[in-house]
């Protein structure tokens, strides 16, 4: 496994295929003080970030580079519309765009993607691969391990309370029937959002895989959450996980396929 994927305070007393994982979209003003939290514990994430968004501004070029210096930026389309109803051209077009126009900012590759508001249809994951990325983020929630399409990679938690009964519309919708299962066996059907990423944590102690949190800046800042937001990010840099990116994780999984063995188990699990 190439260790250089890693960040080296990392590599020594670290299960390398235990992951933890952070997603903070839509490049919002309060991204900064996301980011001194990460800072503070030490831990890694990616920031998804569209050029614009019709819901709310998004931070400037110069904002992004910051970001970018310690933390890793992927791509939320061009303007931050749903794919799912787009023609294929438009679709397309809006992932293309938002690509190079955040290469353009940073100045080098970018890898990562991820679905506004977390839509996509039958032909959305093979746009997103043609476009270049390795791998595609989703709200699929309740999910834990390495899946079988990277262009369809799901995540353990959001940081925001949803109810057993959003819980389960929300898996049914996207006939995320893992995810539903998952909730009451591996989440013991936890509705606040830090106990349920705990079971996410747990889980991935226990079988290896990525507990992977998903939240918006604009949010912590709109529900006054700023202290509980900093008490899951400690608890979750005393695990001992590898705090790793969605691009590392895109990476490992290309990596993976070339030798199953290295990480066999979260492949397996859960087919
Ligand atoms: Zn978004």
């Amino acid at each position: 496994m190439d260790s250089a994927l890693f960040p080296s305070s990392q590599q020594n007393d670290v299960a390398l295929d235990r992951f933890v994982a952070i997603s903070v979209d839509d490049g919002s003003a309060r991204d900064a003080r996301t980011a001194d939290l990460l800072h503070k514990y030490g831990l890694q994430a990616t920031f998804y970030v569209p050029a614009r968004n019709p819901e709310r501004p998004v931070i400037a070029a110069s904002e992004i580079r910051e970001v970018a210096k310690q933390f890793e930026v992927g791509s939320h389309t061009l303007s931050h519309l749903p794919l799912n109803h787009m023609p294929d051209a438009r679709a397309s077009r809006e992932i293309k765009e938002g690509k190079s126009w955040l290469e353009d900012i940073l100045g080098e590759r970018v890898i990562s993607f991820c679905y506004p508001r977390g839509k996509f249809n039958r032909t959305t994951p093979s746009l997103v691969r043609d476009a270049g990325f390795l791998g595609a983020r989703t709200t699929l929630m309740n999910l834990c391990d390495f899946p079988e399409n990277p262009f369809l990679w799901g995540v353990s938690t959001q940081a925001f309370s949803h109810s057993t009964l959003i819980q389960l519309r929300h898996a049914l919708l996207e006939r995320n029937f893992a995810g539903i299962r998952n909730f009451f066996r591996d989440f013991h059907g936890a509705t606040d959002w830090q106990e349920h990423f705990t079971h996410a944590l747990d889980y991935v102690d226990k079988h290896g895989g990525v507990a992977h949190l998903i939240l918006h800046s604009w949010e912590m800042e709109e529900l006054g959450i700023w202290n509980k937001l900093e008490s899951a990010f400690e608890s979750i840099s005393r695990r001992g996980l590898a705090s790793v990116t969605n691009g590392d994780l895109y990476r490992l999984w290309g990596s993976a396929k070339a030798a199953p063995a290295a990480i066999a188990e979260p492949v397996v699990r859960n087919k």
